[in-house]
């Protein structure tokens, strides 16, 4: 028979959201449980220096995601390695089924599934993912030492992704579709002072090509948008940083959605389309989509999610 756990608050993702959330609950003395998903901590897991997060100059993305674990343990939030799988939020309590078989319900529920990176979904990028293709610098940048790689990419994922190559690569060449990025001023200044970094305005990726056996990348074919003119970029790694889309797959047909997949909620709240139902991070956040911003929502949803039980309870 499936294990069934019962709780107050389940917390789904752990992520900066999620640990915030379960911080709160716990001080809230609500005993929550979070489900960590198949990432725990997030996606600063897989990134190196943050120095945007308030009080540290200078903190690596893991172990910034340690602490956060550790601190919504020490308030006493159970945090459990699982992954959901579906939920039903038609009647309360909800459901939460897991691949570890066990079914969670609960009374409200923090939804924290943050995002996941995006694609650019031409055919060669599937053949090639894991064998030169990557979404990731952090974990397969250390593959690239003395070799050439491009980034595609505008944002400050791409510009961090671009420098964070430097450190491995002889050259990096980012492509990007503009001649403008939207990254921070700060990492656009790293980038056009790096020489090891080569810029390709105008211009989008229509193919990787490389060699069948060994599978492995040789090259981007690069288009100019304007012209249609085709270069070829010698690499051995590709590097797709075009930004990342809500990862709202769990509750796409029950809750109401805006913007391209974010979950909508009341402004100024985190109460979605369902009473009792709270979201919080880049799992509805289209704007900003930041740690600390992430972190502000998680403590929104759970003091939203103790007035509603509360609300119940009168
Ligand atoms: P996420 O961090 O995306 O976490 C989502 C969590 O949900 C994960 O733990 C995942 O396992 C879990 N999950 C998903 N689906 C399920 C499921 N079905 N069941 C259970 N769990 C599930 N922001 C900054 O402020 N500063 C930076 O320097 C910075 N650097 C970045 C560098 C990179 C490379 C990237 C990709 C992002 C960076 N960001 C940075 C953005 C920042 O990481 C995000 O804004 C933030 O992590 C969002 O937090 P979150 O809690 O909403 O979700
Ligand atoms: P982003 O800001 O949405 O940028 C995506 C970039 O990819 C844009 O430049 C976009 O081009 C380009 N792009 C999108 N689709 C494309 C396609 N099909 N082909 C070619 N190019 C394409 O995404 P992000 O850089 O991943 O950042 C996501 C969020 O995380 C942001 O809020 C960001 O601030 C945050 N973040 C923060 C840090 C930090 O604080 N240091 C680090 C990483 C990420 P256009 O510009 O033309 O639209």
């Amino acid at each position: 028979m499936a294990d069934a756990r019962h709780t107050k608050v389940l917390i789904i993702g752990s992520g900066p959201a999620g640990y915030t959330a379960a911080i709160y609950a716990s001080r809230a003395m609500l005993n929550p449980i979070l489900v960590q998903g198949l990432q725990p901590g997030g996606q600063l897991t897989i990134t190196t220096e943050v120095e945007n997060w308030p009080g540290d100059t200078e903190v690596q993305g893991p172990d910034l995601m340690v602490r956060m674990e550790a601190h919504a343990k020490a308030m006493g939030a159970e945090v459990i390695a699982d992954y959901i799988s579906s939920v039903d939020l038609s009647k309360r309590p909800f459901t939460a089924q897991s691949d570890s078989g066990t079914v969670y319900t609960c009374d409200a529920l923090i939804l924290a599934t943050g995002a996941q990176a995006k694609w650019l979904g031409i055919p060669t990028e599937e053949k090639f993912k894991g064998f030169g293709v990557s979404a990731c610098a952090t974990c397969d940048g250390f593959f690239y030492r003395g070799k050439e790689v491009v980034v595609i990419g505008g944002g400050n994922t791409a510009v961090e992704e671009a420098l964070f190559l430097t450190n491995f690569a002889s050259k990096v060449t980012l492509i990007h579709r503009r001649d403008t990025l939207r990254a921070e001023k700060i990492l656009q200044d790293r980038l056009f002072k790096n020489p090891k970094v080569d810029l390709m305005w105008h211009h989008s990726v229509e193919e990787v090509v490389g060699t069948e056996a060994p599978l492995g990348v040789t090259g981007v074919r690069a288009r100019h948008v304007e012209t249609g003119e085709i270069t070829l970029v010698p690499c051995d790694g590709f590097f797709v940083a075009i930004g990342h889309a809500p990862s709202s797959e769990l509750v796409k047909d029950q809750l109401d959605l805006h913007h391209g997949g974010y979950v909508k909620v009341t402004p100024g709240t985190c109460n979605t389309s369902i009473p009792g139902v709270f979201a919080a991070g880049d799992l509805t956040d289209h704007i900003y989509r930041q740690a600390v911003t992430s972190a502000g929502m998680g403590c929104m949803a759970a003091l939203d999610a103790e007035r509603f039980l509360a609300e119940q309870e009168e």
